[in-house]
């Protein structure tokens, strides 16, 4: 916490809107919407989760249906698309950017074309912070007038050429939950160009609830209304995100300087096309060269209290999608790779550098 959320907090209880709409959910979304600027629309709603299937909804995915989602992610991006009773077919990562794979892509969609199913939706997740290759990635859904949702729940605060990440697909998602670069405990935020998109999206997630005295409903809506309570927490830390963004950079810095001459030891770096807000510092151990495997490094910080994380179990290989079609990179499958070689180091930023020493002083032992 930045120290100025209890404010917000405290006029929200003063003024008794104890709600899930009120001044500080309008005051969140004008921050949001004033940040990404371009005349972007924001719908502040109860989880980063919800976002997206709302993303599905105005996209029309419906029971049936395919939808395109990167494969290396957590299964919060992919979820909704089985609400909506659609098929998920997941796309391959790209060996240097570490997100969606433009070539995986482009395979998948002629073998969909082929067989007269072309997906509804392309989910385009941006990684630990990292922007996807949108204007590679466009080229080839432009074709076929695929709309993009760009799940931006880890990015948010990251850039992609001259643009903020969010606003490079169709729809923008971006989570609020506890472990984000910016909180407000749980929430979500749902962005687009699209005015009218973005008023619908606020209907459905308002239970579709029609413009009458009475409670009238002609379709089926949700409860994802963001609390006001929480949206005073999100107003201000929005105010916090340049220099979160800013610390989060010095964390990645200070571990590649002091890890990188590890033999074996390699860094997510940011890609030529963008800035990445570098949510998690995630290193790479490469079998052939390191003496030591990610689960070593992770259990090893276990001991001495620090928490550490493998890289994203791809969605292919989760049991619950185990019927999932998956198009790896034609040269070979690399998210299951980056998977069984990449640990998350602690990344928050709150750590102070005698805390990120103890990091590092652990790591660096179990080369010696
Ligand atoms: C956190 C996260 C989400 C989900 O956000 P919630 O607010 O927790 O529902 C979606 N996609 C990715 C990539 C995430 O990291």
């Amino acid at each position: 916490m930045s120290g100025r959320e209890e404010q917000f907090i405290h006029q929200a209880f003063q003024s008794n809107w104890i709600a899930p709409l009120g001044p500080n959910v309008d005051q969140f979304e004008q921050a949001v919407e004033k940040y990404l600027g371009e005349n972007t629309h924001a719908l502040a709603v109860s989880a980063g989760t919800h976002a997206i299937h709302l993303a599905l909804r105005l996209c029309g995915v419906k029971a049936g249906d395919s939808v395109f989602c990167s494969s290396l992610t957590f299964a919060a991006s992919v979820n909704p698309v089985c609400y909506q009773g659609a098929e998920p077919v997941f796309i391959d990562a790209d060996q240097d950017t570490w997100n969606l794979s433009p070539q995986a892509l482009e395979f998948a969609l002629q073998d969909a074309k082929k067989n007269k199913r072309l997906p509804k939706a392309l989910i385009v997740v941006n990684l630990y912070g990292q922007s996807a290759d949108y204007d590679a990635i466009r080229a080839l859904t432009e074709t076929y007038k695929i709309p993009i949702i760009e799940d931006a729940a880890e990015s948010l605060g990251a850039s992609y050429k001259d643009k903020k990440s969010g606003v490079l697909g169709d729809y923008g998602i971006y989570s609020f939950n506890g472990n984000k670069i910016i909180t407000t405990s749980g929430g979500g935020m749902l962005v687009s160009k699209d005015k009218k998109a973005i008023e619908r999206a606020r209907f459905l997630a308002t239970q579709a609830r029609e413009q009458a005295k009475h409670y009238e409903h002609k379709e089926i809506g949700y409860n994802y209304r963001m609390s006001n309570i929480v949206a005073g927490i999100g107003a201000a830390q929005i105010q916090e995100l340049e220099a979160r963004v800013q610390k989060k950079r010095e964390i990645f810095q200070n571990y590649k300087e002091t890890l990188q001459e590890l033999p074996g030891v390699s860094f997510m770096e940011d890609a030529p096309y963008g800035t990445s807000n570098k949510w998690l510092t995630v290193l790479r151990l490469s079998p052939a060269e390191a003496p030591v495997t990610p689960t070593m490094v992770i259990e090893t910080l276990e001991e001495e209290n620090i928490e550490s994380r493998p890289v994203w179990k791809p969605m292919h290989l989760q049991p619950v999608y185990k019927a999932a079609k998956y198009y790896p990179h034609p040269k070979g499958s690399v998210s299951h790779k980056l998977f069984a070689e990449g640990v998350c180091l602690p990344s928050g930023t709150g750590m102070s550098e005698e805390e990120q020493g103890r990091v590092i002083d652990v790591i660096r032992k179990l080369w010696q």
